[in-house]
């Protein structure tokens, strides 16, 4: 495998240090042969028996903001090599490919990047895949991750071509935190009226997710909680992740979600909620009113501790990369190539049945074996991975 110098990082101004980023998107698995007898019910389940049911696809890799935690601007420079146009799946394609998962169990599908709104016409693809149903004629539950630069512009069109839901990534409400934590100085306000349209659209169960990088934004999460607090959108406080190889995670930066609630609590009293569904990411806790009950008026708020409290046993989620290569954990170093199968033009029914042959032998589980490591380390296993805005968040 070869690295290839992905830019210059200045410690200090005191020396220079090059993170070597290892360009994994080439690095295939190979797919399992299909198994006799083929499985009679498609909804196949894991290793560790855990069925399909989340897509997450990503429809481009690259973005307008430069979050520290997630694309840094030393690495994801004007020079970075993005994939080109020509290595992406098609609208069609990505449709073909999420029809078979579909059949395979899938119910979810999230569309993810990268910015997704910067991909080109991304209302079609959501038209195609609103019209998708499951064996028993369902329609799918169709969702979107955006950092919401694009969507006061976009939620009306979005919402009509099929868009049900939308979570919006916005790490504070200090208008000089959150532009120096998106990196290229984007106002909060916009943000916020992206919010706006995006509940006048008529878009349902809008989510915020903010992640918490202690030392950056902790003093926001209070401000955050009581701004969104009683407006139906549900706030979400991520664990900062060692997700891909380039944001230079430390432990030390984590602030776990027990200290996020006790934060919380000191003001505005909770309690937790039961999950709605297997193999949520999130915990819940619903705010209380005067007399100590949850008031669903006041909402809630939900906690992902994929850092302090692993949620493997019951995941549930696939991702498929923006140039097609499928992966199976977010942490994974290498994918199978999906867009091959796609490309050869196969029966979607052979397509769904290799799938199921990937699926099956599926047995990732990397938040579990982070927590086995020594507390606060931060050496965490297997840095060569893929990076998020390539695998999709
Ligand atoms: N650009 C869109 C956005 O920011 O919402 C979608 C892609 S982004 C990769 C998806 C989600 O991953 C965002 O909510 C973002 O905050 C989160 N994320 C990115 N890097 C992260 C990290 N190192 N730790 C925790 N969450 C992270
Ligand atoms: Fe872009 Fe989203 Fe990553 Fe921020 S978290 S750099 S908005 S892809
Ligand atoms: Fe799923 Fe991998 Fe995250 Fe575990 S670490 S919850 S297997 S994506």
């Amino acid at each position: 495998m070869k690295p290839w110098p992905s830019g210059v990082m200045h410690n200090g101004g005191m020396s220079e240090r090059i993170i070597p980023v290892f360009d994994l998107r080439n690095q295939f698995l190979p797919i399992p042969p299909i198994p006799q007898p083929l499985p009679g019910s498609q909804q196949t389940s894991d290793l560790r028996g855990r069925l399909l049911r989340d897509l997450r696809i990503s429809v481009t890799d690259r973005c307008n903001f430069r979050c520290s935690y997630c694309m840094p601007k030393e690495v994801f420079h004007k020079d970075y090599p993005y994939l080109p146009h020509s290595a992406l799946l098609t609208f069609e394609e990505i449709t073909r490919a999420a029809e078979s998962f579909v059949t395979l169990g899938v119910r979810k599908i999230r569309l993810t990047g990268g910015e997704p709104l910067l991909r080109k016409n991304i209302e079609i693809l959501i038209e195609q895949l609103a019209a998708l149903r499951t064996p028993e004629g369902l329609p799918l539950d169709i969702t979107l991750t955006t950092n919401g630069s694009l969507l006061a512009r976009k939620a009306q069109a979005l919402k009509d071509a099929g868009l049900q839901r939308v979570t919006i990534s916005l790490d504070g409400l200090d208008d000089t935190v959150f532009r120096k934590m998106n990196d290229v100085d984007f106002p909060v306000a916009d943000v916020l009226a992206g919010i706006e349209a995006a509940q006048t659209a008529g878009l349902k169960q809008i989510k915020v997710n903010m992640v918490v990088k202690k030392g950056t934004n902790e003093h926001e999460i209070l401000p955050m909680a009581k701004h969104f607090r009683g407006t139906g959108v549900t706030l979400r406080f991520i664990e900062y992740m060692d997700v891909g190889a380039t944001n230079k995670w430390r432990m030390q930066e984590v602030l776990p979600s027990a200290q996020v609630i006790a934060l919380l609590q000191s003001e505005l009293p909770l309690m937790a909620l039961p999950a709605c569904t297997l193999g949520e990411t999130a915990e819940r806790w619903g705010y209380l009113n005067a007399q100590g009950d949850w008031d669903p008026t006041l909402g809630e708020i939900g906690v992902i501790s994929s850092v302090t409290q692993a949620f493997c046993g019951d995941c549930n989620r696939a991702r498929l990369s923006t140039e097609g290569q499928l992966y199976l954990c977010l942490f994974a170093s290498q994918g199978y190539d999906l867009r091959s199968l796609i490309r050869s033009n196969m029966e979607p029914q052979l397509l769904t049945e290799k799938l199921a042959a990937i699926w099956q032998g599926r047995d990732d589980r990397y938040s579990e074996l982070r927590s086995q490591m020594p507390a606060h380390s931060s050496d965490t296993p297997a840095r060569k991975r893929v990076e998020m805005s390539y695998i999709g968040g």
